[in-house]
């Protein structure tokens, strides 16, 4: 059986007017592989693509350390580490970045979101957008997804990552980013570079995290097949190797369903990764893989003892 442990921000600290960049630290995410090595073996994309039916059927654990978003902070905090430890690792990244030289949305919604309260920041996105204007049922779904996050905070993302149209969204984000920030720093700053991802490839470190950072399952067939084949093609070319896994982006069942696994098959992907929690056995969908967040994993701040 395997599993998987996924991250995405790790940082020395997390201090923001509005906190809501959220990851671990280096000394913790050190601790918590420390902790998972005395319960299982690491496995490699490799390790997966060779030998995962005997993984997934296996009683013995199996553990997979993943990361989403490519970022320069997973490169220079949790690869040291990881190659200290000895322990193989997927870092998922958006052809985006790199093809289109564009900070993801979803980015530059985090960066705003540590500068602006809630309040301020569905104020700008629409002056209907009032909390109270809002129905239950909105709220109820929003706090079902964003678990960890108050009722204000929940509800702005679930309108943004799942209510609002893209390109609407993209033009709104883009217009209050580009006041508060400069795009092609914030860029350098936030993601690896071409030479950086190049050498995590040669390692088989790299999996896609598609093209744009979007929900695909909630987009068309001719969408999904462009977001999953553009960022497979594109890295392959940029690194001359095989990628061969995905992270859908969000991972819900609403943005990874069977229609996008279907898709991400014919696209020549063999490993496809959600974040719905849970073990993958011998009955898992290889292409629907589950994963949890590395806050309810042993040494995560959410887990408890069962
Ligand atoms: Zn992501």
């Amino acid at each position: 059986m395997l599993t998987i442990s996924n991250y995405h921000y790790i940082r020395e600290n997390f201090n923001a007017n509005y906190p809501s960049i959220f990851g671990v630290t280096p000394d913790l995410f050190k601790n918590q592989l420390i902790l998972l090595k005395g319960k299982g073996d690491f496995i490699s994309s490799i390790d997966l693509i060779l030998n995962g039916d005997e993984i997934l059927k296996s009683k013995d654990n199996y553990y997979l350390i993943t990361f989403d978003d490519g970022l320069k902070e997973q490169y220079n905090c949790a690869v040291p580490v990881l190659e200290e430890l000895n322990i193989p690792v997927i870092l998922f990244a958006n052809s985006r970045n790199y093809q289109d030289k564009k900070v993801s949305t979803v980015h530059k919604i985090h960066l705003l979101r540590s500068m602006l309260s809630p309040k301020e920041f569905l104020s700008k996105i629409s002056h209907q957008n009032d909390l109270n204007t809002i129905s239950d049922a909105i709220v109820e779904k929003a706090q079902s997804i964003y678990i960890y996050d108050d009722k204000e905070t929940a509800v702005l993302k679930f309108l943004l990552n799942f209510k609002m149209d893209f390109t609407i969204q993209e033009k709104i984000i883009k217009v209050i980013f580009d006041n508060y920030f400069n795009e092609n720093e914030v860029l350098n700053e936030l993601y690896m570079n071409e030479k950086e991802i190049v050498h995590l490839s040669k390692k088989g470190f790299l999996g896609s995290h598609t093209h744009n950072h979007f929900p695909i399952g909630l987009m068309n067939e001719d969408e999904i097949t462009f977001e999953l084949e553009n960022s497979k093609l594109y890295f392959e070319k940029l690194t001359n190797t095989k990628i061969e896994t995905v992270a859908y982006p969000y991972g819900s069942p609403e943005a990874s369903t069977s229609e996008v696994a279907r898709i991400a098959i014919k696209a020549g992907y063999k490993y496809g990764f959600t974040t719905t929690r849970g073990i993958n056995t011998q009955d898992s969908n290889c292409l629907l893989l589950n994963r949890f967040d590395c806050n309810d994993m042993p040494g995560g701040k959410n887990y408890k003892v069962v």
